[in-house]
């Protein structure tokens, strides 16, 4: 089935016509087909603006966070970029219409395998697929231009703030899970220096790990959904 049209009113709909505007991030999310990182039972509902249910429990992101996330990393096509939280490979795609290169880590082995043998298929290979605790970055291919992480953690983790290139900057879902959390970014503005700015509420799934949530902290917690 050809979903390009129902992909071009989604993003003309719900990406810009909720005030994205980065022209960049307009084209990668015209592009991106998010119906092939989507399970087949939800494959019909691939352009309606939601978050939908992958494996292992967790989430393929509502495209309008991927786009508004995507924009906050303010980029200009020749970043190395690092995404925590690969889940179905849906927005590292998008990334990678954008930028030079994509890192992107995720802690669950079957889905790591399986965005990574989606983006293969598709041909994305300016992105390199691993698996990890993403929590504290990936010192392998640091450092980073930008960092996006698609999971709410208690708190920024310090060593993402490491690896950042001066200059560089990092959106996180930073607060409790069964609260709102709040967006925020952070901009390395020199080796010990860096600003904070607060962009809006999100409700997203834990980010767990040794500079997340451990599961005692976040057993409790119902029905994240981003
Ligand atoms: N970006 C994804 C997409 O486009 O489909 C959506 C990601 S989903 C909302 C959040 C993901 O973060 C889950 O797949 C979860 O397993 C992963 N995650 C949570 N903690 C992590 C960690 N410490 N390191 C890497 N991935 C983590």
């Amino acid at each position: 089935m050809d979903y390009s049209k129902a992909r071009h009113r989604m993003v003309d709909q719900h990406i810009s016509g909720r005030g994205i505007s980065d022209p960049l991030v307009l084209a990668a999310m015209k592009k991106v087909e998010r119906d092939k990182f989507v399970p087949a039972l939800f494959r019909d509902q691939a352009y309606s603006d939601r978050p939908l249910p992958i494996e292992c429990q967790q989430t393929i992101s509502q495209p309008y966070m991927v786009a508004l996330m995507t924009e906050a990393l303010r980029l200009k096509g020749d970043e190395h970029v690092l995404e925590v939280g690969t889940g179905s490979g849906y927005a590292a795609a998008v990334l990678a219409e954008i930028v030079d290169k994509v890192i992107t880590i995720e802690y669950i082995e079957q889905l790591a395998d399986h965005a990574r043998s989606v983006l293969e298929e598709l041909k994305y290979d300016n992105i390199t697929v691993v698996t990890g605790d993403g929590s504290k970055g990936c010192a392998e291919f640091a450092p980073y231009d930008a960092i996006v992480v698609t999971a709410g953690g208690p708190e920024v983790p310090q060593s993402l703030r490491n690896q950042l290139k001066i200059g560089g900057r990092l959106v996180i879902p930073v607060g409790r899970a069964e609260t709102i959390q709040m967006l925020v970014r952070v901009t390395r503005l020199g080796p010990e220096k860096f600003s904070e700015e607060n962009l809006c509420g999100v409700r997203f799934v834990p980010l767990v790990g040794e500079e997340g949530w451990n599961h005692s902290q976040h057993e409790n917690w119902s029905d994240p959904h981003l």
